[in-house]
């Protein structure tokens, strides 16, 4: 496990409640940019950073995750329980 960045997500109605980014993982392939481009942003060090993590629905949130070639984005529910992947 590398260094993670951890974003509170309390979006309404969600199961989401964290949104985790793997910056040792990350690539900066920029996937999640092109799915969520409203969640995700592309650092000074290429690492993909969380801009807002309320904006995008939960579709939207694990389609994102689910595009990064390394798995660096990790998503848990409101109970801290890892859902994805
Ligand atoms: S898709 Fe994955 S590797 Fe690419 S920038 Fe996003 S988190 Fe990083």
């Amino acid at each position: 496990m590398g260094k993670q960045d951890t974003y509170k997500r309390d979006k309404e109605g969600s199961e989401i409640g964290e949104i985790i980014v793997d910056r040792d993982l990350c690539i900066g392939a920029a996937s999640c940019v092109a799915v969520s481009g409203g969640t995700y942003e592309l650092d000074g060090e290429n690492k993909a950073i969380v801009k807002d993590a309320n904006v995008a629905d939960d579709e939207e949130t694990k389609a994102a995750a689910a595009s990064c070639p390394t798995k660096a984005i990790i998503l848990k529910d409101k109970q801290g329980k890892q859902i994805y992947p």
